[in-house]
């Protein structure tokens, strides 16, 4: 018989606030294949987008695939047991999971080291278990080592806000005598601003909220714009304190802000979209580009583990127990959880 693990298990697609995430006792994964791995879960970080699981809002897109499913798609472990054929991890190892649990390492895509666009790609959490539990599987090949001066709590967000904020970034082709400007300083933008200021760029946060406004400072922001509700007020007084944008980074999911990206960039400029949003009047003749950018590959994440480490990244973070799942959820919701949340079983 299988050994048992506590998992926060949703059974039914429903609001947040009717808890329908349930504390059950479950088998613990097993090892199905000769590249498989067994961890036991030391963190994992609280996403919206598992709140838009939990809730249904992506039905539409077919996730979660199925039910009952085990939410949670940054995580942190110790490797327990490996299958026949692992060489590349030990146990003992302590790994992270991102989002993107596997790929089909076959296609055009991921022949192309573009692996986060395969159509064949598996979602921890959302296709596979996630995290939100005691045990999780993994594949050798989509785990990423954590080193030892980074503590599990705060590796796990580099999972998934780390790893979006990395490649938006990286698409915004960021460098000394640039300007970028990021719009949402939450859990990813905090990331971004520090990622971005180590490839020597000036890096401009745009938000509405004063503390996030104070974070970005402290995080080395060089000019934080205010942007509350008019669009012509902050396009004024940023063209009067900075001048227009080399490249601009979207992360607060708002069409208006995604607008005001466009217009803050010079022409030819870039304009990355790390959320779901629309574009509208787009200036054609201005040359511009709006790049998607979506969570990243494996090499981005050893990189960005890399940079998490030496240098070194602030993840500022605040941690949960694993119970505590659907109120820290229900306080996400409602935008009170200043940090990023981190359960902890
Ligand atoms: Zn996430
Ligand atoms: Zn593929």
């Amino acid at each position: 018989m299988a050994e048992k693990m506590h998992a926060m298990v949703l059974s039914k697609l429903a609001l947040i606030e009717s808890r329908p995430l349930k504390l059950m006792s479950i088998d613990r994964p097993a090892i199905k294949n000769k590249s498989g791995l067994l961890l036991e879960i030391e963190a994992c970080g609280v996403c919206r987008s598992n709140l838009h699981i939990i809730e249904g809002d992506w039905e539409k897109f077919g996730a979660p695939s199925s039910l009952p499913i085990v939410p949670g798609h940054e995580v942190v472990g110790v490797v327990k047991q490996i299958g026949s054929g692992v060489k590349k991890v030990r146990v003992g190892d302590r790994v992270g999971i991102q989002p993107l649990f596997s790929s089909c390492l076959q296609c055009e895509y991921c022949m192309a080291g573009r692996e986060n666009l395969c159509e064949s790609a598996e979602i921890t959490g959302e296709t596979v278990q996630g995290g939100y539990a005691e045990y999780i599987s993994a594949l050798e090949d989509f785990v990423t080592p954590i080193p030892d001066n980074l503590d599990s709590e705060h590796a796990a967000p580099l999972f998934c806000p780390g790893i979006t904020a990395y490649k938006a970034v990286k698409a915004s082709e960021p460098a000394a005598g640039r300007t970028v400007g990021i719009f949402g300083i939450g859990g990813v933008g905090h990331l971004a601003i520090q990622i971005a200021k180590m490839q020597g760029a000036r890096v401009i946060a745009a938000s509405r909220a004063k503390k996030h406004i104070d974070l970005s400072k402290k995080l080395g922001a060089d000019n934080v714009i205010v942007y509350q509700d008019s669009q012509e007020q902050f396009l004024k007084n940023l063209k009067k304190e900075e001048g227009l944008l080399d490249s601009a980074i979207v992360f607060a999911p708002s069409d208006k802000v995604i607008d005001t990206a466009i217009r803050s960039v010079k022409k030819g400029g870039t304009v990355v979209l790390g959320v779901l949003g629309n574009v509208a009047n787009f200036p054609t003749f201005e040359e511009k580009i709006v790049k998607g950018s979506v969570i990243g590959t494996r090499k981005d994440m050893a990189d960005l583990v890399k940079l998490a480490s030496d240098p070194g990244l602030k993840v500022v973070i605040e941690m949960h127990k694993l119970t505590e799942a659907n109120e820290v959820l229900a306080r996400l919701k409602k935008s009170k959880v200043e940090a990023r949340a981190v359960l902890v079983p």
